[in-house]
Formats: C-alpha cells, sequence, structure tokens
C-alpha cells in the first residue's frame, strides 16, 4: 500500500474527521481519540497524522510532498481553537506527540511531551498556572529529557543521573521535595547534557521541536525492540504508526490534578465493576514508571467527586458504544476530566468468556458474537493445570510464556543431567541459556524447560510446544552459568537439585514448589463440575458458549483414539465418534513379540501362526472401543508402523551377536535375525515398506485387522450394542492399491457379518500428495476419505516429520520463512491445496463421500476454520483437543466472513 506523494493527498486528519473503524488509517489510539471526540466526550483537541505518512517517510527518508503544509493548516486551527500558540512567549499550547500503530505496541514506540517549550515560554506556562514555577520548570525539563533521549538518542541515564544528584543534594528520594530553583538548575543541567551529545544547543524553535518529534515517533517503528515485537507478535512490518498531536493537558497541577488508567471490568476475572488506579498531582508516564503508589481507582470518589461521577459515567458509555470491556487512560486538571486514550482491552483467557457471557446478559451483543470473542487458544489455555499460588509464592523473575502448562522440578542444566534424574523418576526443569537441537533428549526428559534468552519463535519455544512442554523463554532477569551448574536471579543463587516452578502461560518463575490444582473447565467437560448449579462464572460461561457452538457448527467432532480410556475421556469431551484409531499402537508391549514373528517369517506356516495368535487380541482390542462408542462411527486403521518400530535396532542386535560368538555361544537364531533384519533395513522408514504397502507384501496381515473388526462388530451387536465400525487403508497413493486390499477384505466382511445388521464402510487416508492428485480415481474405491495432514505435510514440504522441528524450524519461524509450524497449522496454500483439490474431485466423482481429517491438525484452531471452508464432514483430534475443535467449529460457522480466527 504505498502512499500517494501528491499535494493533494490527505495526511493529517482532525480529531473530528477520523472514527473507530479507521484503524489502519489512524492507529489505534488517534481512531479512539476520533471517535471519544465524536462521542462529544472531553478529548483535548488534536490531530492525527497518518501511517501513509510513516510508510512514506520510511520508504524514503523524507517527509512526503504536502505533509508540512497540513500539520501548519492543523495546527493552526488547533490554535485558533484553543485561543493560544505553540510557543507563545505569554500564554504557550504546548503539545504532546504520541504514536499509535493499528495494533497496540505497548512502550515499544516513542512519545514527546510538553512540546512548545522554550526559555522564554517557560515562564508563560508558569503564569498561566496560577505563578507556579515549580511546575513550569518541571515540564520544560521533562521535555528536554524526553525529547533529547528519543529524538536526539542522548543517553537516558544521564538525565536520571543528574536528577538524582539534585535530589541527594536535597537528601530526598522525592521529585515532589524539588523546588522550582533546583529544577532551573536540572533544566540548564540538562542542556548541558543535550549538548554535549548532540552538538547543538536544545532547539528553541517550537516547529522544529514538533517536526523532529513527529520524525522521531515515524523512525521508533524500526527501533530493534519495536521490530522484535512485531515479529514476536506477527504484526507485518510495513503498517507504519500514526502520529497523535494533542494538546497537552495537565495532572501534575497540584492536589486537585491527577492521573490514572481504569477498565470498565476487571480484565483478570471478567467480574464487573470498574477496576483501575488512580495518581494524584502526577503525569501519566509517572504511572507507567512506578515512581509513586497509586490508589485504587474508588479513592477518587473522595479526593473528586465530581470527576469520578463523570469518569464512571464515560465509561458506561464507552462500553455500550464499543460493546466491549474497555481500558482507559485519562487526566484531571485542577478538577477537570480529560479523556487521553480508550480502547478495547486486553484480557485473560478467563475474562474473554465470562465478558462475552456478560454481555449476552446485558444485552449488549448476541450469542454468536459472544462465540466470536473467544477462541480455541484460550479455551485450551484454560484446561491446563494451573498454580495454586498464595502470598508464599512470588515470581522472581517473569520471561515469555512459550509453551503453556504448570511444572516444577530440580533444576539442571544439561540434557544429560536431566535424563539421569529423569530416568531415576525425578521431575526436573532444564535451565538454559537458549536450547539447541542437541538439548533435544533433556527437553523430552524435562518438566518443563526455562531458558534466559529467546522468544516465542526460539528454538526451546518451537519445539516444547511441539512436544506439549511447559517452557518459559528469555527470562533475561535469569543469569545462567551452565558449567558452574548454577543461576542467579535477583541476589539469589539456585544451584543444580533445588527446585523452581514455571508457569508456562503467564511466563513467571518461581523458588521452591508451587503446587498444582486441576482445571475447573476441564472438571466441567469430565463431567464433575454441573454448570447448571455450580456458582462458577468462569464454568457458567464456558458451558453457555459451547453449547451455542455445538448448536450453529456444521463440522463433526471426532477424536483420535487407541483406547477405550481414551475414547471414554473423549467422548466425555464431546467427541462424536473415533476418526483415527491406530492399530499399530495396539502392537506394542508383549505383543511386539508376535509382530516381530510375523514381519520375519519366511514360511506360510510360521506366519499363519503369528496372525492366528493377534486375531483374538485385536477382536478383543476393538469390542473394547466399540462397547465405548456404542452406537458412533469408528474408523479403525489398518496397521500402518514404519517398520523399524517393530524390529530390533540394527546396531545393537550386530553387537549382541558379536559378543556372544566371542565367547562361543550358539548364536544360529540371533544370526537369522540379524540377516533379516539387515534384510528389511531401510534407510528411509517414513517412505518405506509401511501402511498399505505392508499391507500387501504381508499375506494374511490385513485380513486379519478386517476379520477382527467385523468380528468385534457383530460380538458388539448380538450383545444389544451398535457398532459402526469404517475400515481405512492407510498411505494410499494409487486407486489399484485400494482396489486389492477391498476385494479381499469384501470377502471377509460377507462372511462374517452375514445377517448381523452391521454395516461396515472401507476407505481410505489420503496422505499422499498423489493420493490426492487422483482423489477422483481413489473415490471410486472408497466411501470415505480422511486426510492424514501429518503424512501430507511431511510429503508435500519433504520435511521429515521427526527431525525437522527440533533441527531447523526455529530458524526458518525466525526468517519468517513461516510464521508457524506447517505441521502445527495447515500450510493453507500448499498442503491445504492439496485437500482442496481432493475434496472436489473426490466428490465430483462419488457425491456423499465423507471427509474428514485426521492428522494433527484436527485439533489446531486455524486449521479447524479451514476443513470447514473447504467443507469436510469432520475433524478428529486427540481427546484433550476436542472441546477447542467443538469451539473453534462453532466460531467458524457463525464467522460467514471466511476471516480466519484470530
Ligand atoms: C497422518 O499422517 O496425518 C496420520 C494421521 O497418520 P499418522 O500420524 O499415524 O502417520
Ligand atoms: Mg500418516
Amino acid at each position: 500500500m504505498a502512499a500517494q506523494e501528491t499535494d493533494d493527498h490527505k495526511y493529517v486528519y482532525d480529531f473530528s474527521e477520523g472514527n473507530k473503524d479507521l484503524k489502519d488509517l489512524l492507529g489505534g489510539k488517534g481512531a479512539n481519540l476520533a471517535e471519544m471526540t465524536n462521542l462529544g466526550l472531553p478529548v483535548p483537541p488534536g490531530f492525527t497524522i497518518t501511517t501513509e505518512a510513516c510508510q512514506a517517510y520510511l520508504a524514503t527518508g523524507r517527509e512526503p510532498d504536502g505533509l508540512a503544509g497540513q500539520i501548519e493548516a492543523h495546527l493552526a486551527a488547533l490554535e485558533r481553537e484553543m485561543g493560544k500558540r505553540l510557543g507563545d512567549p505569554g500564554d504557550p499550547l504546548l503539545v504532546s506527540v504520541r504514536s499509535g500503530a493499528k495494533f497496540s505496541m505497548p512502550g515499544m514506540m516513542e512519545t514527546v511531551l510538553n512540546v512548545g517549550l522554550n526559555d522564554q515560554s517557560v515562564v508563560g506556562l508558569a503564569a498561566q498556572a496560577g505563578q507556579n514555577d515549580r511546575f513550569a520548570w518541571d515540564s520544560y525539563r521533562r521535555l528536554i529529557q524526553m525529547f533529547g533521549k528519543t529524538v536526539c538518542e542522548v543517553p537516558g541515564e544521564e538525565f536520571e543521573h543528574a536528577l538524582d544528584e539534585v535530589k541527594s543534594a536535597r537528601g530526598t528520594h522525592n521529585d515532589l521535595d524539588l523546588d522550582a530553583d533546583d529544577l532551573r538548575g536540572l533544566v540548564d543541567a540538562y542542556k548541558k547534557i543535550f549538548a554535549k551529545h548532540t552538538g547543538r544547543e536544545f532547539p528553541q524553535q517550537p516547529r522544529e521541536q514538533l517536526d523532529l518529534a513527529i520524525r522521531a515517533v515515524f523512525e521508533s517503528w524500526n527501533a530493534e525492540r519495536a521490530v522484535l515485537y512485531r515479529r514476536q507478535e506477527r504484526i507485518p512490518a510495513d503498517l507504519g504508526t500514526a502520529v497523535n498531536v494533542v494538546t497537552m493537558v495537565f495532572g501534575n497541577l497540584g492536589p486537585d490534578s491527577g492521573t490514572g488508567v481504569a477498565f470498565t471490568r476487571d480484565p483478570g476475572s471478567g467480574a464487573q465493576g470498574i477496576y483501575g488506579d488512580y495518581l494524584a498531582n502526577a503525569q501519566g508516564e509517572d504511572v507507567v514508571a512506578g515512581i509513586r503508589n497509586t490508589v485504587p481507582l474508588q479513592e477518587l470518589e473522595r479526593l473528586d467527586k465530581s470527576s469520578y461521577d463523570e469518569l464512571l459515567s464515560i465509561m458506561a458509555r464507552l462500553e455500550e458504544h464499543y460493546r466491549d470491556l474497555c481500558d482507559i487512560e485519562f487526566t484531571i486538571e485542577r478538577g477537570k476530566l480529560w479523556m487521553l486514550q480508550t480502547r478495547v482491552g486486553k484480557r485473560t483467557a478467563a475474562a474473554a468468556f465470562v465478558i462475552a457471557g456478560q454481555l449476552v446478559d446485558e444485552g449488549l451483543i448476541d450469542e454468536d458474537e459472544a462465540l466470536h470473542r473467544v477462541n480455541g487458544a484460550q479455551l485450551a489455555q484454560l484446561m491446563f493445570p494451573r498454580f495454586q499460588l498464595d502470598h508464599e509464592f512470588e515470581a522472581v523473575a517473569t520471561g515469555i510464556g512459550a509453551s503453556p502448562g504448570a511444572a516444577s522440578g530440580a533444576v539442571v542444566f544439561t540434557s544429560a543431567r536431566a535424563v539421569e534424574l529423569a530416568a531415576e523418576g525425578k521431575s526436573v526443569i532444564l535451565v538454559r541459556r537458549e536450547t539447541n537441537p542437541d538439548d533435544l533428549n533433556g527437553m523430552i526428559a524435562a518438566q518443563g524447560i526455562l531458558t534466559s534468552r529467546g522468544g516465542k519463535t526460539s528454538h526451546a519455544a518451537v519445539v516444547a510446544r511441539g512436544m506439549g512442554k511447559t517452557c518459559v523463554s528469555g527470562a533475561d532477569e535469569i543469569d545462567v552459568n551452565v558449567p558452574a551448574k548454577r543461576f542467579t536471579v535477583s541476589g539469589r543463587t539456585v544451584t543444580e537439585g533445588d527446585v523452581v516452578s514455571i508457569d508456562g502461560t503467564t511466563g513467571k518463575v518461581y523458588l521452591g514448589e508451587v503446587p498444582v490444582m486441576p482445571s475447573e473447565v476441564v472438571q466441567y467437560f469430565e463431567g464433575s463440575l454441573d454448570a447448571e448449579h455450580v456458582d462458577n462464572p468462569l464454568v457458567r460461561a464456558v458451558h453457555r458458549i459451547m453449547t451455542h457452538a455445538d448448536g450453529k457448527r456444521r463440522l463433526t467432532v471426532r477424536t483420535n483414539a487407541d483406547t477405550s480410556a481414551d475414547a471414554a475421556r473423549a467422548r466425555r469431551f464431546g467427541a462424536e465418534g473415533i476418526g483415527l484409531c491406530r492399530t499399530e499402537h495396539m502392537f506394542l508391549g508383549d505383543r511386539r513379540e508376535l509382530v516381530e514373528r510375523l514381519i520375519l517369517a519366511r514360511a506360510e506356516g510360521e506366519r499363519d501362526e503369528a496372525l492366528a495368535a493377534l486375531l483374538p487380541l485385536q477382536r478383543a482390542d476393538f469390542e473394547e472401543i466399540f462397547r465405548e462408542m456404542d452406537g458412533l462411527p469408528v474408523t479403525v486403521r489398518l496397521i500402518d508402523p514404519p517398520l523399524h518400530e517393530f524390529l530390533p535396532p540394527l546396531e545393537q542386535l550386530a553387537v549382541n551377536v558379536a559378543v556372544a560368538q566371542e565367547r562361543g555361544e550358539d548364536v544360529a537364531k540371533e544370526e537369522a535375525l540379524l540377516a533379516a533384519v539387515r534384510r528389511m533395513h531401510e534407510e528411509n522408514p517414513m517412505l518405506g515398506l509401511r501402511g498399505v504397502r505392508l499391507g500387501l507384501v504381508i499375506p494374511g496381515l490385513f485380513a486379519m485387522q478386517v476379520r477382527a473388526i467385523a468380528e468385534a462388530a457383530v460380538a458388539v451387536v448380538r450383545a444389544g450394542g451398535v457398532a459402526r465400525p469404517e475400515i481405512m487403508v492407510p498411505l494410499v497413493g494409487a486407486v489399484q492399491e485400494l482396489e486389492t486390499v477391498r476385494a479381499e477384505a469384501e470377502k471377509i466382511i460377507a462372511e462374517v457379518v452375514g445377517d448381523s445388521g452391521v454395516e461396515v464402510l472401507i476407505g481410505t487416508m489420503i496422505e499422499v500428495p498423489r493420493a490426492a492428485l487422483t482423489a477422483g480415481q481413489i473415490a471410486e474405491a472408497a466411501e470415505f476419505f480422511s486426510f492424514g495432514t501429518n503424512d501430507l505435510t511431511q510429503m508435500g514440504w519433504g520435511f521429515s516429520r521427526d527431525d525437522v522441528e527440533g533441527a531447523f524450524f526455529w530458524r526458518y519461524l525466525e526468517l519468517g520463512i513461516f510464521g508457524i509450524s506447517p505441521f502445527e497449522s495447515i500450510d493453507r496454500d500448499g498442503v491445504g491445496r492439496l485437500v482442496r483439490i481432493a475434496a472436489e474431485e473426490g466428490r465430483a466423482a462419488r457425491p456423499g463421500l465423507k471427509l474428514g481429517v485426521c492428522g494433527e491438525h484436527g485439533g489446531d484452531p486455524d486449521s479447524v476454520h479451514f476443513f470447514h471452508e473447504v467443507g469436510l464432514d469432520y475433524v478428529s483430534c486427540s481427546p484433550f483437543r476436542v472441546p477447542v475443535a467443538r469451539l473453534e467449529a462453532g466460531r467458524a460457522a457463525v464467522e460467514t466472513d471466511g476471516s480466519d480466527s484470530r
């Protein structure tokens, strides 16, 4: 969006010309100041320079043509309105110059206050403020300090240091104890600091001050911290910031002045009632800097009842207007209230649900809108166990909540030590400055990961999220010393073995073991908390919104479950069937040996024996699951192990044989096994003999499974239940593979099912790109497709799913090659396109073809929206993610504009 550089292109908007929907152009702050102005609320007059002006400046290194003239005209209008002139020695107009991007980037960009003060106008300001010299000189020194630091890059500490010196000469720690003379002296000192660093005097021309401040705000868009923040929050780099030029109002004119921040409801819990802080006789930055202690907003009622009442009525008005929780900043100047900012306020996940429910009750929004206002990521957060915090526990450091959860354990500093202690059954927290691929084993062994460097896309963060492991990254107050096996934080030393607790949602780090409590939301889903009767606003809100989502969604939600216990849990969480039962997981443990025999068998008899032994075991597995899912569809996938998972490791076996030979033992059997394993060894097992290929190569294997499924279904039906089996063939790439399996399966099913009434569907996974591209042919032989997006991503990108996330994805994320791992959220453009093609061509060939997805993406919020758009019938995901998928499927259905879920 290149800004036009013509004289008549509009770059400056008076507050009365904008509105809240112009955030792209005016930034969030400017758009909302305009909205409040138009609502007739007391906003100090001013104007906004657009993001387009900033974009043009950043592209060319100079202000676009026409901008200077438009600023001049708006400034003149402002001067007329206020009856004052910028820099007038007798009665100066002062302005603040504030950044304000489309998305809030708190504290990342610059602000300059009190622009318009100089050696003359400081005297006029004092007179205007009732001969308040102290106030005027304090304002002037603040201008030089802020201007010096943000516009001219003068080191801020030098100003701080000069201020401290004056305070200590006065024997005080409090700014308010300094008098006008002290501050006049400080202005001189500040000017010297300014001149020393810039080689020039502090500019006395108010318009020059203004222009330089505007330019500094433009440039702060590309300040290092702003760039980092954007990358972290995925804010596009080309938006630019708007600049707001606002008439100054002063909260530091005496006890009848002050400043504060407020929320229209509690952003932590969502509880109704105002919530905020107030600081008398202070300017906004004093509150932010925490220089003095604020008082609760309710105190204002006692201090200045009329401002308090006006504020409350404005807050009620704003809530009603924005139909949401608002946060505001305000200033009271000698008993007159001014609104400096408002926006729809950030809130915790719990507050998001509670507030959405309240707003429906209050008639401000409808249930569709309430559903739109929450999301699956928030719901997932509410399902993690939480720390039970009381006064005993205080965070010693705060990093980035990189992967949610609550974890406690003994501190270790190396991957090897993590593995050792975990093997002894201990919980450990792996602490590193940053992790790298060598730490992978330690990360797997640890309960949680804590790093002092790196953000949400660091190696630690990405890998931990992939594993579902708690991680706090970038806790930079922590000084990690790996060789000495210790870290220090706020003067305390933590050595190997000491226990710490980390909260991967808030990023907080605690010393000692903080007790953990289960999530109330999970208790509700599990059925142990009854939403209708419990007095818990969060549970009630979740229940209400989930019920609405279920009523709206078009997608069915199934679960991936291989055991009856998982199936039962998922059913309680709302699963409407099993979309993937991975049968290879039933072949582990003591059955492994049977599978090994089966795979390695050279003689038919040997193989048949193994199959005959497996049949009843499999039948029992399936019976249990069909019974648990009584009446619901259950997709059973025929075995799909990469072979190496079932064979003894080649190296280990070779060593054992060599050692035994050395000892002169009889190794004939082991040698035969070794030869067989060598024969079957694959360089790329993920692309080797697995899935349907294995079924076609090992006679009787799929037949045994099909028979077990059909017999189990018949047994359940004969016992009065309802079994709805769906047999799924994995890794199909060509219709001929499926036809071959199907022909054999149909014969067995017909023979077993007889007149029992059991109906068995046969379908396939679409997980090889060729299958997606020949879906029209494959649909001729399939009653359903289930997209295996894990393998489709692996083979679509050519990324080994076992290796790449730990190996190099962190770097890809850092470089912005992708915004999120394509194994986590579907790559709409590439892998998503394969899904789309297969869905369309499959349905064209066989109308009514049932379509679902059972890769990890089935439980990912953004991907659920995509699958809704593509028109799948169901998503299938792990039990814990079933509620998230239900919610997001509901959201997708009410968001008819097709926008994504963020
Ligand atoms: C898939 O590939 O997406 C899938 C569900 O199968 P698996 O993960 O078992 O390979
Ligand atoms: Mg697969």
